[in-house]
């Protein structure tokens, strides 16, 4: 899924389960991998996947920052939200280096079965993940 999709996800697990941090950062790594398995669409094999990617990490960065700045999450709790969006760094960095297909994170091997389908649908299952997320965010958040 989109790193915006992973981070809002993060953040919602984050803010529900306020700790302690080694079980929260393992919940949000495991949420990654859960999340890939579901059909879902990827720009990654669109004509302007490198464009797209770093305008969703921007997009991640920026939701992190609200939580934290904003929302006033505590920082190292709003920071899990980044981390669950973090193995899509391995995408970024296996198109950049033109390599699409090589990469180090399980749910983005060639053999894991990762959740792929149209746009319709692979786009709207990510905006019914990130609206339940914002929810959770908002009636959780510890401050
Ligand atoms: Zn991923």
């Amino acid at each position: 899924m989109w790193v915006t999709t992973h981070v809002l996800a993060g953040l919602a697990i984050a803010a529900a389960l306020g700790g302690p941090w080694w079980l929260v950062l393992v919940a949000v790594i495991l949420a990654h991998v859960l999340m890939d398995l579901i059909p879902h669409w990827d720009y990654t094999r669109s004509r302007h996947g490198v464009i797209y990617g770093c305008c969703d990490f921007l997009a991640g960065l920026t939701l992190w920052l609200v939580a934290w700045l904003v929302l006033g999450m505590p920082f190292w709790l709003a920071f899990m939200g980044p981390v669950s969006g973090a193995p899509d760094w391995d995408v970024l960095f296996a198109e950049l280096r033109g390599h699409p297909d090589v990469h180090w994170f399980p749910s983005h091997w060639k053999r894991f079965p990762h959740g792929r389908s149209g746009r319709l649908w692979g786009i709207g299952v990510q905006l019914v993940f990130m609206a339940a997320s914002v929810a959770v965010v908002l009636a959780a958040r510890p401050r």
